[in-house]
């Protein structure tokens, strides 16, 4: 689905521990220099994102860059399968790197009580998490010269190095879980799954300081009504 002159989301439905859900993996396209997708979905999607290029006349070949916000496993899942089929290079924070590569363990694992109850093969994937190699390293307020323009917003609070980006000519804020929405409209991140709710308030904060038209939360999907005003008010609301 096009959102905007240069972002599409590639909406991806799956069952997390919560139920059925929709994952809005999304994609940057430079005509120039291809395309970057930003999150991959949970382990196993690789086909699922083919099938939504395809959708757009698009092919796993044309992926040239991989964005990753955070290490969550709902965001690096297919992470290793889309660099093997793709030869794409990936990209990240500092603070998330050592996660992304596999050097540390996740930020959240689960307590022993989620373990009992969960099914073998998701205690796998925490238990051996996808990994790969990080080509380069992103820094906040950095701008990348695809699209447009894509600036780095460091966006920490739901992990410790999570990141956003803002495709400048589109006034479009890809927040990963730095946000999430509900339709259309823009709420805290999930507050179980984030680590710091006080960071992760003045993470929004400095998203609110941007000119924005719209915004794509991975878990809700996409924000384009009195998206800027939004921004400004849940980072002026007291932190819970
Ligand atoms: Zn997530």
């Amino acid at each position: 689905m096009k959102i905007s002159d240069h972002v599409y989301t590639l909406p991806l439905s799956t069952t997390l521990g919560s139920g059925p859900t929709t994952l809005f993996v999304s994609l940057i396209v430079d005509d120039v220099q291809g395309a970057t997708l930003v999150d991959t979905g949970v382990p196993g999607m690789k086909d699922k994102i083919e099938a939504a290029l395809g959708e757009i006349g698009l092919g796993l070949s044309d992926i040239k860059r991989i964005i990753i916000t955070h290490h969550d496993l709902d965001h690096i899942g297919s992470l290793p399968d889309i660099v093997e089929a793709t030869g794409a290079q990936v990209l990240t924070s500092a603070g998330e790197l050592p996660y992304v590569q596999g050097d540390l363990p996740g930020q959240k694992q689960p307590t022993p009580e989620m373990r009992a109850g969960m099914p073998p093969q998701m205690l796998a994937v925490f238990d051996n998490p996808p990994k790969a190699r990080v080509d380069q390293v992103l820094q906040d307020g950095e701008r990348l010269d695809i699209a447009g323009g894509v600036r780095v917003v460091y966006t920490p609070g739901h992990t410790v190095g999570h990141l956003s980006l803002f495709v400048e000519a589109d006034g479009v804020v890809i927040s990963g879980d730095a946000l999430g929405s509900a339709d259309g409209t823009l709420t805290l991140p999930w507050p179980q799954g984030t680590a710091d709710m006080p960071e992760a308030v003045r993470s929004i904060g400095k998203l609110a300081q941007l000119p924005t038209r719209a915004v794509l939360a991975y878990h809700g999907g996409l924000v384009n009504e009195n998206a800027a005003q939004q921004l400004q008010a849940l980072a002026a609301q007291p932190s819970p």
